[in-house]
């Protein structure tokens, strides 16, 4: 049997090893909290992502993959010549850096939001004017789930918003006035076998994705498929990616950023019928075959996030037709994912329906 490793023991961990364990393929994540969520399906090696045994370890399985983009550099040097890493370091350092990722994937033709980045006091002059007026001020690195982040509309708040972050770089960028938010999910072997996940629709609350829907025939996929296809192309990817985007009222798509892995809106696909999104990451990642993972049936997720004093119905979640539940093994913490449901119908009207019933029941 295959042997993968996986950087990262979090949620997303644990469901890629739920995925790999049929394929025959058994998992070691090397993960420094004692109480991550992968550790109950996986081996896990209890250490910091710079422990020498923890990686030697790693350079004995068949390939490592990750779940976080914040992978330390000096574990991926540690790992470099003895095993594959996938996604590897080129592309995490381009999905891991706001500027370069937009830079980046300009490069390779796909479109993104304007934006100025901001490095010195300097770059500030003009740079509102240069977005269009409006703006979100993100940290080039470390932000996720809207942390990072400043709305501003003038130079004074920009200042602000800047100093307010530690004046660490940062990209400003335009305020788009999207009709709705859109993901697709493309992975890569490293044969060149390339394979995409299905348009997903998605609502975010608070900088936090609250609700993705997957609904058959979209007509969008075929271009978000082509703009991920040729990101995968121009940024080699081996592994899976997934790649977030603005839908502008005429249909444009403009490119948010990329997740170098699998991704919060395609949880979906684990109860949607068809192949999932971490059975997709497993088999691009070890090179075998691979096909595009489209739900069969029409299908949504709902996040569970902490709220302080207030808990779901769960017995209102489970006597919802359709529902599948998926928990972190997570302690309680407001504002933490702890868990997701996924919900599938036969179609769209009573997906709908299911949907708006099922979020009363999650506060
Ligand atoms: P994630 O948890 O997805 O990694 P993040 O912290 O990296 O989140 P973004 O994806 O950049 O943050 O932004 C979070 C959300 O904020 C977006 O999904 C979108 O709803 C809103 N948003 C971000 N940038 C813009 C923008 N330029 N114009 C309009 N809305 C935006
Ligand atoms: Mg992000
Ligand atoms: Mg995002």
């Amino acid at each position: 049997g295959l042997h993968l490793g996986i950087l990262g023991g979090g949620q997303l961990a644990q469901m890629l090893a739920l995925a790999a364990l049929p394929l025959g393929v058994r998992v070691t994540v090397l993960e420094p909290d004692a109480l991550a969520p992968a550790r109950l399906c996986a081996t896990h090696l209890h250490a910091p992502y710079t422990d020498a045994a923890g990686l030697d370890t790693l350079a004995g399985c068949d390939a490592v993959t990750l779940e976080f983009e914040n992978v330390p550099v000096e574990a991926l040097d540690a790992l470099q010549g003895r095993v594959p890493v996938r996604p590897g370091g080129t592309l995490l350092q381009r999905s891991k850096h706001r500027a370069r990722e937009k830079e980046e994937l300009r490069a390779a033709g796909a479109q993104t939001a304007p934006f100025v980045v901001v490095e010195t006091e300097a770059d500030l002059d003009g740079a509102l004017a240069a977005i269009g007026g409006q703006g979100i001020l993100k940290t080039s690195e470390l932000g996720y789930d809207g942390k990072g982040q400043a709305r501003v509309s003038d130079g004074d708040g920009l200042r602000a918003a800047w100093d307010s972050m530690g004046r660490v770089p940062c990209v400003l960028e335009g305020l788009i006035a999207f009709e709705r938010e859109v993901s697709v999910a493309v992975a890569r072997t490293p044969d060149g076998q390339t394979a995409f996940g299905p348009l997903v629709e998605n609502v975010h609350k608070g900088g936090i994705l609250r609700t993705s829907v997957f609904l058959p025939d979209d007509p969008q996929e075929a271009r978000a498929h082509e703009i991920a296809g040729r990101v995968a192309q121009a940024w080699v990817l081996e592994g899976l990616m997934t790649l977030e985007f603005f839908q502008l009222p005429g249909g444009e798509l403009l490119v948010n950023e990329v997740a170098p892995r699998v991704h919060n809106s395609g949880h979906l696909t684990q109860d949607g019928g068809g192949v999932g999104q971490f059975e997709a990451q497993v088999r691009a990642v070890l090179g075998l075959p691979l096909a595009d993972w489209q739900p069969l049936h029409p299908c949504a997720m709902v996040n569970i996030i902490g709220v302080e004093g207030r808990t779901p119905d769960w017995a209102g979640v489970d006597a919802l037709p359709g529902t599948h539940l998926h928990l972190y093994h997570k302690a309680w913490r407001a504002g933490r994912k702890l868990g997701h449901v996924n919900l599938v119908a036969p179609d769209e009207r009573s997906l709908r329906e299911r949907l708006a019933q099922l979020e009363t029941l999650i506060p």
